[in-house]
């Protein structure tokens, strides 16, 4: 779009360029408002990760504080990522007090690179005890600075930083991304090196997220306590229409909902974040939006950004954005796809398969890698994408399973097969040929034949590996780590290998062949919603981890530990923390979910539906032996209301006795095999009570208000 593109926004009309990172510190404005040596010193930094000099961010602190406060800001914060999955900010003003009782604006260097908060209330897993409630703030400057706008006006200067406990371990998300990007680094350049490349200096992990959410009317929202609670209806008979007539998939964009896009787009803008594509998804009242990608430390911190702006650009439309995975029972629920790939500084894109022999070499043995990788890793990534609301998704019945497999479109997997069996790659159309590396030419992949099977929850989409199973709600952070992680591992298998060959396309032979001929069986391009694909994996022997709780424990494993460990990414206690801390997340967010369930159907709908028997018992008095309609009808009602009664008497067992387990595991299967069942079926008998009661008698918008009223 040119610069002078006028997108009204606001009052000042600021063209789209000029707006575009306007509340960002970035590149361009640094070497606008840095001392060239200060600059220089900074971006040494940022690129080769060596330790910013005190002076150096002395000066750069002044500069972003005085480069703030033209913009409006008042106060700054060091912004984190703390294991609750959200972010975390506690502002604090530039003024210190003068002498003759006035204020000076002040941010000092320290103040820039290092915080304090007092951090006893966020989630650690035992890895600090209380009595060392600090947590320490480190500024992670290869992430820029931005200003955030709250309510009327409120700016904040915001520091992208990592979460830290005295001794040095992690409290966050960031702090393993950045190692794991470190790790990836690292091996790939060796496996670069060996294979005669001398110009890249580092193989960055880059990362463009997809992220799907619902609108609904806030006034709807606000009369459902399931909702507000916990982002999901816990009840809600379907309604007439679903997603069956499949109208609503990129169909035209309701005008209250286009203007919502607009708002959102115009504030991720300001902040730098390449917000490029906004469509309607599949379900009613469903939406997407894609940036461009980034390096995968930004473009968590931008995920987390554009899930915060979603549900605050909402309220301004008195709409609310649900984040949850599966607002709905019955229509599809919300993922983020992660589309991931690697590339060095100078350019490379490691899964671009690229048109000379070189680079056929590199893309095939690293398509091989990956194919190890998650193969041997499958439990981790699956696990790093475990939560209650994405329960919901993967060993439901959408996408995608809970099963891992790859797509890599027939070509490609032929190509494989043909290079590990030592035989010709045919191809419809041209002669059969052997493929040699390093000597011969790929065939022109045709793109979009790699693009359409959307089903699979970890496919190659033409130029980078698009994983699937992410849940809305959650982090980008952690199934980034794991990628990385496990991608550095057999790369630097990869690497030791070339390194001692003596014929390095012969050894890169050796390798697919062996990698493809062990872990081929992780390569599926069929349907996997299809029942036989369960069948097929399980005789594969493919795990298939349906619940959150059993996929956690892959964090703790022996080969979880040796891996995290071996590439510095998370120690045991690290894991060991992470993995408790997430599975009594589990146990809480049902347990609200129990609680909330019980308060809905006590004080909303028991009494609505007593009511309801009252006016049949009038109407069956008053109209005598005519009234056999209101007498069936009050059987049926007085069946399912007793029925609902005997329920949440025992949903609060249930949860009375769970919320007593005190060892976490323990305590989150409770949930998962004896809360959440009974939750379930005490739904069942609401949501059939829903199909017969008078609708000005429910107490609750129905799913055709929440869905189909925007
Ligand atoms: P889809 O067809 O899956 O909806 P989109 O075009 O909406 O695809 O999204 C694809 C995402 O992949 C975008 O965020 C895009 O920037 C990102 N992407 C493209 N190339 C790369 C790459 N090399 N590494 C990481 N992400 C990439
Ligand atoms: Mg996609």
């Amino acid at each position: 779009m040119s610069s002078d593109c006028n997108c009204g926004c606001g009052d000042d009309s600021m063209g789209l360029a000029e707006l575009f990172g306007s509340n960002v510190f970035n590149d361009r404005v640094m070497r606008e408002r840095l001392p060239k040596e200060t600059y220089k010193a900074l971006k040494e930094t940022i690129q080769k990760n060596v330790p910013l000099k005190p002076e150096v961010a002395a000066v750069v602190a002044n500069a972003m504080k005085d480069w703030a406060i033209e913009r409006g800001a008042t106060h700054y914060t060091h912004w984190f990522q703390p294991l609750t999955g959200s972010t975390a900010e506690k502002h604090d003003s530039f003024i210190t007090p003068t002498d003759d009782g006035g204020v000076i604006l002040e941010f000092s260097g320290k103040q820039l690179i290092q915080g304090e908060p007092d951090a006893s209330s966020f989630p650690s897993g035992g890895l600090r005890v209380t009595f060392e409630a600090r947590g320490y703030t480190a500024w992670d400057c290869t992430s820029p600075a931005f200003l955030k706008e709250d309510g009327d006006g409120d700016v904040t200067l915001c520091i992208p930083t990592a979460f830290c406990s005295y001794n040095g371990q992690a409290l966050d998300k960031k702090t393993p991304l950045l190692r794991s990007m470190a790790a990836v680094s690292a091996q790939a350049i060796r496996v670069l090196r060996a294979m005669g490349n001398t110009t890249s200096q580092r193989v960055t992990a880059t990362v463009g997220p997809e992220q799907e959410y619902f609108l609904v009317d806030r006034e709807f929202y606000s009369q459902r306590l399931d909702l507000m609670t916990g982002g999901r209806c816990l009840f809600g008979a379907a309604a007439p229409k679903g997603q069956e007539l499949e109208d609503q998939y990129f169909g035209a964009i309701k005008d209250r909902v286009a203007s919502y896009m607009k708002d959102l787009d115009i504030e991720l803008w300001k902040m730098g974040i390449t917000s490029k594509t906004k469509h309607n998804e599949v379900a009613p009242a469903q939406y997407e939006m894609a940036p461009v990608f980034s390096t995968t430390n930004i473009a968590a911190d931008h995920n987390q950004l554009v899930m915060e702006t979603m549900q605050k650009v909402a309220l301004r439309h008195d709409l609310v954005c649900l984040l949850h995975e599966k607002p709905y029972a019955g229509v599809n629920g919300s993922g983020k796809h992660n589309n991931w790939s690697l590339t060095t500084d100078d350019g490379i894109n490691f899964m671009e398969p690229g048109s000379t022999p070189e680079s056929n070499a590199l893309f095939l043995v690293v398509l091989a890698a990956t194919m190890k990788a998650v193969d041997v890793h499958a439990d981790i990534l699956r696990a790093t994408c475990a939560s209650s609301g994405n329960d919901h998704r993967l060993g439901a019945n959408e996408a995608p399973p809970a099963i891992i497999s790859s797509f890599l479109g027939d070509e490609l997997t032929d190509i494989l097969n043909a290079i590990a069996t030592g035989k010709k790659y045919c191809r419809k159309g041209s002669a059969c040929q052997f493929l040699k590396i390093g000597v011969d030419s790929l065939p022109d992949l045709p793109k979009d034949n790699t693009d359409r099977n959307r089903t699979s929850p970890f496919a190659f989409t033409g130029n980078k590996f698009e994983f699937r199973m992410l849940g809305s709600a959650q982090s980008i952070s952690g199934p980034n780590v794991a990628l990385n992680t496990i991608a550095a591992e057999v790369l630097d298998e990869v690497a030791t290998r070339l390194e001692k060959a003596k014929n390095v396309n012969a050894e890169i032979q050796n390798i697919i062949k062996e990698f493809v001929t062990k872990h081929g069986r992780i390569i599926f391009n069929g349907n996997n919603y299809s029942e036989e694909w369960a069948k097929e994996a399980d005789k594969r022997g493919l795990p298939n981890t349906k619940n959150a709780v059993d996929a956690l424990k892959a964090f703790v494993t022996p080969k979880a530990i040796k891996l995290f460990e071996k590439y510095k990414v998370l120690s045991k206690e690290e894991l060991h923390s992470r993995y408790d801390i997430y599975v009594e997340q589990y146990a809480k967010h049902i347990n609200i979910e129990g609680l909330c369930a019980i308060q809905m159907v006590k004080r909303q709908f028991i009494p609505s539906v007593i009511r309801f028997t009252t006016d049949l018992g009038t109407s069956i008095a008053a109209v005598g032996k005519g009234a056999t309609v209101q007498k069936a009808l009050l059987d049926e009602v007085s069946t399912l209301l007793e029925s609902a009664a005997k329920k949440v008497k025992k949903l609060e067992e249930e949860v009375a006795k769970a919320q007593k387990i005190s060892a976490v595991d323990k305590q989150a299967a409770a949930y998962r095999d004896k809360v959440f069942p009974t939750m379930q079926s005490l739904r069942g008998d609401i949501d059939a009570l829903e199909g017969v009661m008078p609708d000005d008698l429910w107490p609750v918008p129905t799913y055709s208000e929440l869905l189909f009223k925007l």
